[in-house]
């Protein structure tokens, strides 16, 4: 295996929102941090702007039209959270290509990869940006894998603050696509309940496990041990995606959970295990996360975790009744039909 890869662009530096807590120092704290680390053994990768057909298996012409133009006339605000500036198109462009390269990255070998990007993905729905996101750029990335790479399954975990409602949009009716997210509710964008679990051919394939604010490293790293690491066991992912967004730290102006450095440091452990146990590739992309030093110091700490060579040794972490609770309801409800009438065959 060669070295992880840290994929990123000058572009996004220039996406402009205006006064915004979504701003360019985000990318400068977390490359600092890395490079104050001594950069980690990560190898460092210009993105490429995503290829047209790509961006075009997740969203509509319309909507790629509607954000070119915008910023071609100068930007403007698209709603109350979300504006875009003259360079915005093209750093979307380079977000949602350095997730497809993230991904091409892991499948061609690289330990792990990292597509550290802004504006951030997650909110985006196919024709709708929202919630400082432009373009999905971790649905861009699963779809890469599944229409270019031959891929079947691509497990998606979801551990921004926030709820991801464009990737739970985007995979809704889809069994290729396993999209588990982990956000605090009630808490823009107010979606998500542990009720959605899609729709269709999708039914059980959507995992929504929302938390309260307040929830800190107990609820969020024994979520992803005692539930997503059970979910993935049952799918099989031959790809793991994480959406990471470091908005659920302690620090985090915009959010209510109390997750630490060492709680996103347990979590990617966690996701690492997870993929390496289904011998799956990892790749992440970065979300959210408003605390410039906690986000920089955190995002290094994945970078850490998920790169580094030996065996995964996630830390042991107790079934806090969070999960408990949510196993429960996952099992009496129509997600664990779904997932073993999948396996059921040959
Ligand atoms: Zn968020």
């Amino acid at each position: 295996m060669s070295a992880p890869v840290f994929l990123h662009h000058e572009s996004s530096l220039r996406h402009d929102p205006g006064p915004h807590p979504e701003r360019a120092e985000r990318i400068v704290a977390i490359e600092r941090e890395v490079a104050a680390r001594g950069g980690l053994g990560w190898e460092l990768r210009e993105s490429r702007p995503v290829e047209r057909e790509a961006l075009l298996a997740v969203h509509p012409l319309d909507h790629i039209r509607f954000i070119r133009e915008l910023c071609e006339s100068g930007g403007g605000p698209i709603d109350l959270d979300t504006s875009v500036s003259p360079d915005s198109y093209e750093a979307a462009l380079h977000g949602a290509g350095g997730a497809c390269m993230a991904v091409d990255a892991v499948l061609d070998g690289a330990r792990c990869a990292f597509s550290v990007h802004r504006p951030p993905g997650h909110h985006a729905e196919p024709s709708r940006a929202m919630g400082f996101c432009l373009f999905n750029s971790i649905a861009v990335g699963a779809r890469w894998a599944l229409d270019r790479r031959g891929l079947s399954r691509v497990l998606i975990l979801d551990w921004d603050v926030h709820h991801g409602n464009g990737t739970n949009e985007i995979f809704h009716a889809s069994d290729e696509v396993l999209f588990v997210s982990i956000h605090e509710s009630p808490l823009y964008p107010g979606t998500g309940p542990a009720g959605d679990v899609g729709s269709g051919d999708g039914v059980g394939y959507t995992v929504n496990l929302p938390v309260r604010g307040g929830s800190g490293d107990d609820v969020w790293v024994s979520l992803v041990a005692h539930v997503v690491a059970p979910l993935a066991r049952a799918f099989a992912p031959e790809l793991v995606l994480v959406s990471a967004g470091y908005d659920a730290h302690e620090q985090d102006p915009l959010a209510g959970c109390r997750v630490t450095d060492a709680g996103f440091a347990a979590m990617a452990a966690w996701a690492r295990a997870i993929a390496a146990e289904a011998g799956a590739p990892l790749a992440v992309s970065l979300e959210g996360g408003y605390a410039l030093g906690a986000l920089a110091r955190s995002v290094a700490a994945t970078m850490e975790a998920v790169g580094s060579e030996g065996a995964p040794d996630p830390p042991a972490v107790d079934r806090h009744p969070v999960a408990e609770a949510a196993l429960e309801r996952l099992a009496a409800g129509r997600w664990s039909a779904a997932l073993s009438r999948k396996w059921a065959r040959p």
